[in-house]
């Protein structure tokens, strides 16, 4: 079989064209991708979800029984809904120097680059072996990497660092901050509105709840604790609330969906364990006093830890070397980085595109940022060549 030859523009189009929202399947474009790495003769492995629906990809270029260097990317993409967009969004578009499409920046141009650079890597006497780490589901709170992480250094070959191609306009990202998802539900009585001594109304039990979320948020912002930071604060946030039936009856229901994004020096079990204790300790007596099933439950929905990467850093060190680069930065957005970091696999973010076209409608990569990767990825061929 003759290798299959794309550029990564040419890459590009075939992989916007797959719909990978999150919701959906991703198998078409793993399909497309296994093909692609097969015509050139590698072997790949799924790491699939229990339904079939939707899988990883790991495959090594090179040598095998050497510790490789891991190069990471999401397949998945967030979705179009209620976006205004003025090209199709699964139709890669190019107008001027730019290229649109849903997941043209976040983050399909990664994924291009490293594909189309596969024949390149192949050319080379590799005694560092290249790992190839696709993911799904990420845009849902970095979950579909999970199941991969855990198989590194058991069925699958584990990684001698990461590098995770999120758009960062290539520039070397070494932190960023932890997210963490939150439901909380409040049980209260129903009662009629008339007789509100007899019922526990949820939704004002619930604001006090707010309130206290508020009072954290404000006081995270005063300690300003993260300068490398945009913002340079923790920060907590309700992002959604439901409850109540009419006017005239006490709301036995209430539920908040709230997050908080914490700076490295923010100890999230600091936040967690202050809201439990308000609302157990100042919030629910006064509620079990009338009804002695009245509840107050938060369930965790999401948890991303922080990047923090250490001086001396081997992914950090290696990606300012390659990119030619002195400085690092700090990110507000969570990446899959801090998934491989915690399992023990040195990890740094660098990828072309601009976080701002991220998730935005007429989301768009310069053609000049897909070059410059490329040129970053030869680099990584002469490295891992050398050694
Ligand atoms: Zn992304």
């Amino acid at each position: 079989m003759s290798g299959q030859s794309y550029n990564p523009v040419e890459m590009l189009e075939k992989l916007v064209a797959f719909d990978t929202t999150s919701a959906k399947t991703n198998i078409p474009l793993i399909e497309f991708i296994e093909d692609y790495l097969a015509s050139h003769g590698l072997e790949t492995h799924r790491v699939q979800t229990d339904d079939g629906m939707k899988s990883s990809l790991h495959a090594v270029i090179g040598p095998a029984g050497v510790p490789g260097i891991g190069l990471s990317g999401h397949s998945d993409v967030v979705p179009v809904t209620d976006q205004n967009w003025n090209t199709d969004p699964f139709t890669l578009t190019k107008k001027g120097s730019r290229l649109y499409g849903r997941g043209s920046c976040d983050m399909k141009g990664f994924i291009s680059c490293i594909l189309s650079h596969v024949p390149k890597f192949q050319k080379r006497d590799l005694k560092t072996p290249i790992h190839l780490l696709i993911s799904y589901d990420e845009e849902v709170g970095c979950t579909g990497v999970r199941p991969m992480i855990s198989e590194l250094g058991k069925r699958l070959p584990a990684p001698r660092l990461v590098i995770v191609g999120e758009p960062t306009s290539m520039k070397v990202v070494d932190a960023h901050k932890s997210i963490h998802g939150f439901e909380t539900c409040v049980t209260g009585k129903e009662s009629h509105s008339g007789k509100p001594h007899l019922g526990v109304n949820a939704i004002m039990a619930a604001g006090q709840l707010v309130s206290e979320l508020t009072r954290i948020d404000s006081e995270m912002r005063a300690r300003s604790d993260g300068p490398r930071f945009d913002p340079p604060y923790t920060n907590v946030a309700v992002a959604l609330i439901e409850g109540g039936t009419a006017r005239n009856i006490t709301p036995k229901n209430c539920t908040i969906a709230w997050m908080f994004r914490t700076v490295p020096s923010t100890d999230p079990d600091e936040i967690i364990s202050r809201f439990e204790k308000f609302a157990q300790e100042e919030v629910l007596p006064a509620m079990k006093a009338v009804s002695p099933d009245a509840a107050i439950e938060t369930v965790q929905t999401s948890r991303v830890p922080s990047l923090n990467a250490p001086d001396g850093s081997p992914a950090v060190s290696l990606a300012l070397k390659l990119a030619g680069k002195n400085d690092t930065f700090a990110v507000s957005y969570g990446t899959e980085g801090s998934l491989f970091e915690e399992a023990g696999f040195s990890s740094v973010i660098i990828g072309p595109g601009d976080i701002a076209q991220a998730h935005a409608p007429d989301e768009f990569i310069e053609e000049s940022e897909l070059e410059e990767c490329t040129v970053f990825l030869d680099k990584l061929s002469d490295y891992a060549e050398a050694s």
